[in-house]
């Protein structure tokens, strides 16, 4: 068995959450429920919603108010901002599926670590393509964006998405842990910087805790867990994806998701 990995009840709902999404986009007799892709789409023929960093983008590239575009982006900010977090990273992103995989295996094989990416390089990255969205007049992340690629290769079957597919692949496999998603992607960086209050967080008793370090083992944001074996509380750190891996792996119930909590008013 792989050091610390576990099929546990969120990594089945988090799957099907990202291959449901998957396929209510590709299969036309779904079109009612959702018609699009991750960027932009229609949710029961009448909620448009769209992906807010592309917006912002666009914005900085044509400086013009489109109200529509404007109120689209703004649903689906509000719903990562106020309630879910940065989410979207581990339950709705494709890519997801490809880096994760590419974790799987890297622990069986423990290959070396390649490259010495910080985790602050997606930030640098993410001002730098809106830097450039504004100079050059178009939205520069759009026009290469791996999620992007991946998700329309899916769902209208184009071969590049197999092709980027294995480059994150290799590159999460043999050049660093988590390089793709933890490092390089813009997008999980301004999910991260608008996340700061949402209301979903991840909870930890030092009580419960057997301080085998499970969870931050098999975190992909280990830094975001620095309270654990130190104090009891919530996870506050923006960077954590809401993937539950930590609390599908802790067998003492010691972390866990806290939103019911805050819905019965309990701390
Ligand atoms: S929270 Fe759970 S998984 Fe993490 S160190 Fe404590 S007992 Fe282990
Ligand atoms: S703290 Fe838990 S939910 Fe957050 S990123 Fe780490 S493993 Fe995922």
């Amino acid at each position: 068995m792989v050091q610390n990995f576990k099929i546990g009840k969120y990594l089945i709902l988090r799957r099907i959450t990202q291959i449901g999404i998957l396929l209510l986009f590709t299969f036309k007799s779904t079109e009612f429920i959702l018609f699009g892709n991750l960027s932009s789409s229609v949710l029961l023929n009448s909620i448009k919603l769209s992906d807010p960093f592309a917006y912002l983008q666009i914005f900085l590239a044509s400086f013009t108010l489109n109200f529509e575009f404007f109120l689209s982006a703004l649903v689906i900010f509000l719903l990562y901002a106020v309630f879910l977090g940065r989410a979207f990273c581990a339950w709705v992103c494709p890519v997801n599926l490809i880096t994760n995989f590419a974790e799987l295996i890297r622990r069986y094989l423990k290959p070396a670590k390649l490259t010495n990416f910080k985790a602050n390089t997606r930030y640098f990255l993410l001002f730098s393509f809106l830097l450039a969205s504004f100079l050059f007049s178009e939205p520069s992340f759009e026009k290469i964006s791996h999620i992007a690629i991946i998700t329309r290769g899916i769902i209208f079957m184009q071969s590049s998405a197999i092709f980027v597919g294995i480059l994150i692949f290799l590159a999460d496999l043999f050049l660093q842990r988590n390089l793709v998603c933890s490092h390089l992607c813009p997008l999980g960086a301004f999910y991260s910087l608008i996340s700061r209050y949402s209301l979903l967080k991840i909870t930890y008793n030092l009580d419960k805790c057997t301080k085998c370090a499970k969870c931050i083992n098999i975190c992909p944001e280990p830094q975001v867990l620095n309270l654990v074996t130190k104090y009891s509380g919530k996870v506050l750190n923006p960077e954590c994806i809401k993937c539950a891996r930590c609390v599908d792996v802790c067998d003492d119930d010691a972390i866990n998701f806290n939103l019911i909590n805050f819905v019965k008013g309990k701390k």
